[in-house]
């Protein structure tokens, strides 16, 4: 059976975008008889906000999105986050990354890459190659550390990966441009790329539908689901909606949210034929 699910973070008010990427979500579950999901993910407790989590159901709810089941809360399901972070770690797979975001710019910048930001330059690696002993000695010190994924020793345990698209076909697994990502955070102790893959499988999903914003992530959670022992989904990013101008919604711009639409007398079924659905 074909499991989807709308995954949103509660830091802000729904826009188009968002309700799109909902419509396809359930779209593709009835296409296929299947089952549609949702999914607070509301790890990042300095950004996330209950009545964010709220508006997002209330707002869904107005659309006429029918999920099925209890709504899943990433928040209270850290056990289950760490208990396979020390799966990877107890592979060797990880390395405490003591940088802070103005180390690693220095490093790039010295290194000849973007001098003005991080851009998408992955993490040098600086603290992967520490020696142990300095290591030991800032964990006995208890300096706040990130957990990175070291990719190319990963890699090399995984072999040859590959992940389907339903959209753009096969792809060959590629970890040049996200490199070492980040699977605990400093503040949080767990990340987005963590959390995803761990529900994604605790929930039976068999097609991830999401934006193609996201499509390089789907490297590193098809490395996860491998080196977890996880079922392999399939993945349709489905292209970005823009305004008039061309550009991206984002959450700030308050005024396109789906509350303010909502507000303005706007009814769900024009908004949903004005998707496409
Ligand atoms: N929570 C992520 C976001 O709001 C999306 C996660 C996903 O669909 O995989 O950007």
């Amino acid at each position: 059976m074909t499991v989807t699910r709308f995954a949103p973070s509660p830091t802000g008010r729904l826009h188009l975008g968002h309700a799109y990427s909902a419509l396809f979500a359930e779209a593709v579950a009835k296409e296929h008889g299947g089952k549609f999901l949702l999914r607070i993910e509301d790890i990042d407790v300095t950004r996330c906000r209950p009545e964010f989590a709220q508006g997002i159901i209330d707002d869904l709810s107005w659309l006429g999105i029918q999920w099925s089941g209890e709504v899943m809360f990433q928040s209270g399901r850290e056990d289950a986050y760490s208990s396979f972070l020390d799966q990877l770690h107890a592979q060797g797979l990880l390395y405490p990354c003591f940088c802070t975001r103005k180390d690693i710019m220095r490093e790039i910048a010295a290194a000849g890459g973007a001098p003005h930001g991080h851009g998408d330059i992955p993490y040098p690696g600086i603290c992967r190659s520490l020696p142990e002993e300095v290591r030991m000695e800032r964990l006995a010190n208890g300096e706040l550390h990130a957990l990175r994924l070291d990719s190319s020793r990963a890699l090399e345990k995984a072999g040859k990966l590959q992940w389907k698209d339903l959209g753009i076909g096969v792809q060959p697994v590629c970890m040049e441009k996200l490199g070492d990502v980040v699977l605990a955070r400093k503040d949080i102790a767990n990340s987005y790329h963590l959390a995803v893959c761990v529900d994604d499988a605790t929930q039976g999903v068999t097609l991830v539908t999401r934006g193609e914003d996201l499509l390089e992530s789907t490297h590193v959670h098809r490395l996860l689901q491998h080196l977890l022992g996880f079922p392999v989904p399939q993945w349709h990013h489905h292209t970005l909606l823009r305004d008039e101008q061309g550009r991206r919604f984002a959450k700030r711009e308050a005024g396109l949210s789906l509350r303010a639409i909502r507000a303005s007398g706007k009814g769900a079924d024009e908004v949903r034929r004005d998707l496409g659905f």
